[in-house]
């Protein structure tokens, strides 16, 4: 039986990223208020929330800090936009202080509300550049299957997962995808991580040089894959892929929407495996999720041709609404305050040893085929088969089986495609929680290892 508030959700609710048919059956787990890294659902039930929402609130669930920097400039200027060259101070201090911390040349800061819509930018701002520097024909975009990149028309043609493709209509012609760097499941017998490095930087530039060079605008990777799996790259992958790119080029965009603002334990996910981008998209921690913020960095060579394209065709055609939003920019703002003030960026990296090794003894669970991560983020994948890494018939659903084991442990985790499930908690999370948050993930892997033994699944 549903209560009273989750009916009235199946009733009315489109869900994101949902099986809508099953959660006609199931309904939500409907949640009611946080504090620190925890959440309470509408019966008091306590989860740690082992995903920081999604990816995002990196300072936990009841910043009294964040809630009063948007409370007062509410009060102060509510709204106010960046259109026809007018400004307002949350948004022109925020652009600052993003500039000072960016780990790539960066001449100015565009804001936007979403990861999607920064990551759209990025690639409007791709053709855009080659259209003003007579090059029309180099409009191809390269992202990389299981990439994650949004859901707008050309973010999700970027994001390379077949549910963001089947039946969309996607990706759009000119949106190519080469293979995900996951060694564990992509490397040959004996091929050690720098070798397969290499391999798949020869691949890209096959790729580039079979489509023609002068047809390649840019090429957008996150450090750490999220949402295809917290697949963490071999050793030399960007520098091998940045070679390739820097031959023919080709832009590099650093997709930092999970890793950005500390998640690998560095400020930008990049800086902990050799990425150098000429721009970089952010959104999520940047106000650790409190309130809806995006943007990217512009780099010096590209705001040149911004500048002049200006010159002939008079407005840059492209902003929102909410591009620098006081509210969402002065939460950022107090959030960016709050890293540096309490060394939140520093925490996450002293606090990684031991979630990483809490995570990797996992690999030791009968079900799972790998535990992988860096800073505080961390993937299983659960196999049927350790020696071949075989896995279950997806429709089995097992991960998605293993994350309801976790609520029921008082957890939350997410299930991702090929049955992956991925752990991403608030960076304050403390020690004591670390090890509960493993230990509720270990019952749940003993729940669904029963489980799968009782449904007989091969
Ligand atoms: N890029 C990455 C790496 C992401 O993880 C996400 C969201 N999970 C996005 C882009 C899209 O961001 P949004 O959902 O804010 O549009």
């Amino acid at each position: 039986m549903l209560s009273n508030l989750a009916t009235r959700d199946v009733e009315t609710l489109l869900h994101p990223y949902t099986n809508l048919s099953a959660h006609r059956g199931t309904g939500p787990l409907v949640l009611e208020r946080g504090d620190g890294v925890h959440v309470y659902d509408t019966e008091g039930r306590p989860y740690i929330e082992g995903m920081a929402g999604l990816w995002c609130t990196a300072l936990g669930y009841s910043n009294a800090e964040l809630a009063e920097a948007a409370r007062a400039q509410m009060g102060r200027l509510p709204f106010g936009h960046l259109f026809s060259g007018r400004s307002h101070d949350p948004a022109i201090e925020l652009a600052e202080t993003l500039k000072e911390l960016m780990p790539i040349p960066t001449s100015k800061i565009f804001f936007c509300s979403s990861g999607s819509e920064a990551n759209d930018t990025q690639v409007k701002l791709a053709w855009y550049y080659n259209n003003a520097l007579g090059r029309p024909n180099k409009k191809k975009i390269i992202g990389r299957l299981k990439g994650y990149h949004g859901v707008t028309v050309a973010s999700a043609s970027m994001t390379g997962l077949t549910a963001n493709h089947a039946d969309w209509d996607l990706p759009l012609p000119g949106f190519l995808h080469v293979a995900t760097p996951h060694h564990y499941r992509g490397a040959e017998p004996g091929e050690s991580e720098e070798a397969y490095s290499a391999r798949l930087a020869a691949d890209l530039e096959e790729t580039i040089l079979r489509e023609g060079p002068e047809t390649v605008a840019a090429f957008i990777a996150e450090p750490v894959m999220g949402a295809g799996g917290a697949i963490v790259p071999p050793r030399g992958y960007f520098e091998a892929i940045q070679a390739v790119l820097a031959r023919y080029e080709v832009r590099l965009i650093a997709d930092e929407v999970i890793c950005g603002f500390g998640r690998l334990g560095t400020w930008f996910g990049g800086q902990a495996l050799g990425m150098r981008a000429d721009s970089l998209s952010f959104a999520k921690a940047v106000t650790s999720g409190y309130v809806p913020l995006g943007g990217l960095s512009v780099d010096p060579a590209l705001y040149d041709v911004l500048v002049a394209q200006s010159e002939k065709l008079g407005t840059f055609g492209h902003g929102t609404t909410y591009s620098g939003h006081p509210v969402a920019s002065a939460v950022a703002l107090k959030t960016i305050e709050i890293y540096r003030r309490d060394r939140i960026v520093e925490g996450a990296a002293s606090k990684a040893p031991q979630f990483q090794a809490r995570l990797a003894a996992l690999a030791d669970h009968a079900i799972v085929g790998e535990a992988r991560g860096i800073g505080l983020i961390g993937g299983l994948e659960i196999v049927a088969d350790k020696a071949s890494k075989r896995q279950y018939d997806p429709k089995a659903g097992v991960a998605a089986r293993c994350v309801a084991f976790a609520q029921g442990e008082g957890l939350i985790v997410r299930p991702l495609a090929g049955d992956r499930v991925a752990v991403c908690p608030p960076l304050i999370i403390a020690p004591d929680e670390i090890d509960a948050l493993f230990d509720r993930l270990t019952r749940a892997l003993d729940r669904t290892r029963d489980w799968i033994r009782a449904q007989g699944l091969e």
